[in-house]
């Protein structure tokens, strides 16, 4: 199945992709991961990326479709995947598609999670991560079972740099403006399928599995 997941930052994006690439047996290609790898590093790629990052502005289209690219011809996106967080921009979905045709492969489903602005700004300013393996946790509505450690891992759970006030009131402008003409783009080409975000995690994965078990027991993908 080659899935891709939109929806205003904190809408469950990354909750979901976990519990999809788990069921299905896809890998989820999660570009803000990838760009929060290459920034432990300090190398030059990490400080042309860093300054976008941290402001919560888009990194360049050119340098997120390459890493796109590579990413998605390894062999274990040969079943498929998930991708989580591009594309971003319309410039970035038209060159999905061409990479797509360019193998003879298409997107089967646009999953699009649908939330209200204060949740995003509820679930965003409470969210903690597994600093060692990327687990989500949120303090009030899926909370770690020790304070502070991984239950996955035991890796310590810290809070995204760019999940401070003020970067997240620019990144929701950055959504609107630059992200949320993707929902027309994959509305007029049938791909888009609308879940309602604002139910609980667990509810939203029923929704989100009802509508992916039967794309994946098609079998033609
Ligand atoms: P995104 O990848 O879209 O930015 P996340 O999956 O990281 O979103 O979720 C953002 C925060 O909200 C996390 O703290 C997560 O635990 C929490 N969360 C995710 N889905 C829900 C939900 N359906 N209800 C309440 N909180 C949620
Ligand atoms: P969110 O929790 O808002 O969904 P992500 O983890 O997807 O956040 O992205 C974090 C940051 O990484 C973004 O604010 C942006 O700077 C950069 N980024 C991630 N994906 C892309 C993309 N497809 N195009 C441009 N920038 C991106
Ligand atoms: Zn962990």
């Amino acid at each position: 199945m080659r899935l891709v997941i939109m929806g205003p930052p904190g809408a469950g994006k990354g909750t979901q992709s976990a519990l999809i690439s788990s069921k299905y047996g896809i890998p989820h290609v999660s570009t803000g991961d990838m760009f929060r790898e290459i920034l432990k590093r300090s190398d030059g790629l990490a400080n042309r990326i860093r300054k976008y990052v941290e402001s919560g502005e888009l990194v360049p289209d050119e340098l997120v479709v390459e890493m796109v690219r590579d990413r998605i011809c390894r062999p274990d996106c040969e079943g498929g995947f998930i991708l989580d967080g591009f594309p971003r921009t319309v410039a970035q979905a038209e060159a999905l598609d061409r990479m797509l045709e360019s193998a003879g492969k298409e997107l089967n489903a646009v999953l699009y999670l649908r939330v209200s602005e204060e949740a995003v700004v509820r679930r965003l300013s409470r969210r903690r991560v597994c600093e060692r393996c990327g687990a989500i946790y949120h303090l009030d509505y899926n909370p770690p079972k020790r304070p502070g450690v991984c239950d996955r891992c035991g890796g310590r759970l810290i809070q995204r740099d760019d999940d401070r006030e003020e970067v997240i009131r620019e990144r929701l402008r950055v959504y609107h403006e630059q992200t949320e003409p993707l929902i027309n783009y994959y509305g007029e080409k049938g791909l888009l399928v609308e879940i309602d975000g604002c139910k609980e995690i667990h509810q939203v994965w029923e929704d989100v599995q009802r509508v992916l078990d039967p794309i994946a027991s098609r079998g033609d993908c």
